[in-house]
């Protein structure tokens, strides 16, 4: 099953009729269960890559299939002309796990992008004539949509769709840089606590805790964007709770409704002041529906003790990564299920495709770095499995 010669049916059908937006797929998946995924072949795959961080319970875990069975036979969707009972217990979780406490506001949305879009927003709203300017991380990642394209940091996603939105300006991730930068007359700063997209990269040593001192001292807004990094995977609800930081805003997504399609923006004192009513909204952002799900999947995170499983887990995955004594590991990045894997040579590509020949899901975000981000749900048998398949991949690329 290694190497597409020939085109399949299913690919035809795919070229044909889906926009030219993205590369080729690499299998029809059919059906899944845990943290295994089928093909249309029958193949079993482990896996490893959770579809970026979004099947925080693996698949098909019965409190998600319950949660969502249950809300489309009750009120699916309502409209921002009605609240309804999961959305006003949505907004309270997440302002518990957040930590924004008492004067928090969540906002809805659908997607990643939507979420940094209402951020941008919210940063513009931090503005006057003599402050204006978002400040954004060179190589961070926050979206596809024109606002969340324009905050993010490489040139070869934005040139093509330019002009941006104005007023945005990337810096690189150094403390010596933001000290250079922040002053009076910026709004926001943007931070992706570890950049998943660029090769999951952490931020340099106490980072987070100069960015929260510079921007408290000048009025700027510490937005976090926690799409990838949150709801558990780190070992934590969100990684800025590794480091005692608290931000002013927060934005979430991904793994949150194990797979629905939600996102949200969270804000912290003041910020929770700076939209008014009618500045910003979106038709299915908070339907019932997705609010459901997403409180039976945070719910069952904390229930069933997941983030520190992702802790623990992670610490056996970086153990059996350095195990393969690898002389193409260079260095094993991350924090607890989001583990970044540094290769000394440009073979990521080779050993992701060698890794699903072995019926492993892990993912190159660049031509040497792996991502690794399976659900939180994994334990020993998939830990052990995970280093046999893995194993198999590297002798494969090391052989050859
Ligand atoms: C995935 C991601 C986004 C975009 O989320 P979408 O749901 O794809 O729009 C934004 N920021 C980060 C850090 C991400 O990982």
């Amino acid at each position: 099953m290694s190497g597409v010669e020939t085109e399949t049916e299913w690919q035809s059908r795919f070229d044909s009729s889906l926009m030219r937006t993205m590369g080729m797929p690499l299998r029809l998946l059919v059906r899944g269960e845990g943290a295994y995924v089928w093909d249309d072949q029958g193949n079993r795959y482990l896996d490893f890559l959770a579809g970026i961080a979004v099947n925080s319970l693996g698949h098909a875990h019965p409190v998600f299939v319950e949660a969502v069975a249950r809300q489309a036979a009750t009120l699916a969707h309502v409209s921002n002309y009605f609240s309804t009972p999961p959305q006003l217990e949505l907004a309270e979780r997440l302002k518990r796990i957040t930590g924004a406490g008492p004067v928090g506001r969540a906002y809805f949305c659908n997607s990643g992008a939507e979420a940094n879009e209402a951020a941008f927003k919210l940063a513009r709203l931090n503005s006057s004539p003599t402050r204006s300017t978002i400040v954004a991380l060179n190589n961070a990642f926050h979206g596809r949509t024109m606002g969340s394209l324009a905050l993010t940091g490489k040139p070869a996603m934005r040139e093509p769709f330019e002009p941006m939105p104005g007023g945005v300006v990337h810096i690189d991730t150094t403390i010596e840089a933001l000290e250079a930068t922040i002053d009076d007359s910026i709004s926001a700063l943007f931070v992706e606590p570890i950049k998943g997209e660029a090769g999951v990269l952490e931020l340099p040593e106490g980072y987070l805790k100069r960015a929260r001192e510079l921007t408290e001292q000048h009025g700027v807004l510490l937005i976090l964007d926690e799409i990838q990094t949150g709801v558990g995977r780190t070992g934590a609800w969100f990684s800025y709770m590794n480091s005692g930081v608290v931000p002013d805003a927060v934005t979430v997504a991904k793994g949150m409704a194990g797979g629905f399609p939600i996102g949200s923006l969270v804000t912290f004192g003041w910020a929770s002041d700076l939209f008014s009513r009618g500045q910003h909204g979106s038709t299915f952002g908070g339907n019932p529906l997705a609010t459901a799900t997403a409180n039976a999947v945070l719910g069952e995170i904390e229930s069933a003790g997941l983030i520190e499983n992702a802790a623990r887990r992670g610490e056996q995955l970086r153990a059996v990564i350095a195990g393969l004594e690898s002389p193409l590991v260079a260095d094993i990045r991350g924090q607890g299920l989001l583990i970044g894997v540094g290769l000394s040579e440009p073979v990521a590509g080779r050993l992701s495709d060698a890794a699903l020949a072995n019926g492993l899901i892990i993912n190159a975000p660049n031509d040497s770095s792996l991502r690794i981000a399976p659900p939180l749900i994994i334990g020993d048998d998939e830990v052990r499995e995970f280093g046999l398949r893995l194993r198999l991949a590297f002798d494969a690329v090391e052989g050859s």
